[in-house]
């Protein structure tokens, strides 16, 4: 999208959110940020920081309580299908329907999209390449490998041409091969142009991978820059240190697991 309203404006810009669930939880508490074209931008924050829900916003799957939202300048709420259409998901669970063939996964998500059939088989064909599944084409999604399934999710959020592609904990709980393997195929949607907003609680990951690094944590960001600004910012040696003094060691140990506990 090109036109006039949206060129020059962030992938993502959020301002001034806040999202209250019916519950009482204030998930969001007046989250600022902005990840600008071609950007890798990660959102770095330990379990129930509000990530997720951030995501929901920018997705039209959650109603924000007050503040902007907008993709490519389409506001997420008010402007829905234009938004929705800029931004391609690829969420933390697996939800692919079991009963499909591979192709058909992608061919019927290009359909919701409003992609005509003659564009979609060419883009099939060329996403079933790019991740490796052209042998599996007519094989139910089921009897994939765990890999193979999370390629799948990628490659079906890709499917649209979406300009940003968001990635929500996408190697939560898959081992190291796996999680290589899809840093590998990450990095390339990026360098071919694709805007990828991360959540992860992994640090590594978003050190490794991100241009632009933002920490969340009770539903603020609590920093946010390029990973070399942030070690600078805190005084500290490196990203660990400044993200362990600002999320709390403590917390993150409890609700990371093992991987953070010193
Ligand atoms: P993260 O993705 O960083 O783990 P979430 O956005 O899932 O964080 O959750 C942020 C906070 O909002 C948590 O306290 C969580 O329990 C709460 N929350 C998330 N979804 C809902 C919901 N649908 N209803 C009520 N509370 C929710």
């Amino acid at each position: 999208m090109t036109d006039a309203h949206t060129s020059g404006s962030a992938a993502l810009h959020v301002d001034g959110l806040v999202k209250r669930y019916a519950n009482g939880v204030e998930a969001l508490r007046g989250v600022a940020l902005d990840v600008q074209p071609g950007e890798f931008f990660g959102l770095l924050g330990p379990n129930g920081a509000g990530k997720s829900t951030l995501i929901h916003c920018s997705t039209g799957l959650a109603q924000p309580t007050s503040g902007v939202v907008e993709v490519f300048g389409h506001d997420a709420l008010h402007d829905y299908g234009l938004a929705r259409q800029a931004v391609g998901l690829a969420p933390q669970e697996l939800n692919i329907d079991w009963f499909l063939t591979v192709e058909e996964t992608l061919d019927y998500h290009a359909g919701y999209f409003g992609m005509p059939r003659a564009e979609r088989r060419e883009r099939t064909d060329e996403m079933l390449e790019t991740f490796s599944l052209t042998e599996k084409r007519k094989d139910r999604t089921r009897l994939l490998s765990g890999g193979m399934k999370r390629r799948l999710i990628l490659a079906r959020a890709l499917m649209h041409r979406p300009r940003l592609l968001i990635l929500d904990e996408p190697t939560a709980g898959v081992d190291i091969e796996l999680r290589l393997e899809l840093w590998h195929y990450v990095r390339d949607i990026n360098r071919q142009g694709t805007t990828i907003l991360l959540t992860t609680h992994y640090l590594e990951e978003a050190e490794q991978l991100c241009d632009k690094i933002a920490f969340i944590n009770h539903g603020e960001i609590v920093a946010q820059g390029t990973s070399a600004d942030l070690s600078q910012r805190y005084g500290v040696a490196n990203l660990e240190d400044a993200y362990l003094e600002l999320v709390g060691r403590k917390e993150l140990s409890r609700s990371t697991g093992d991987e953070f506990t010193s």
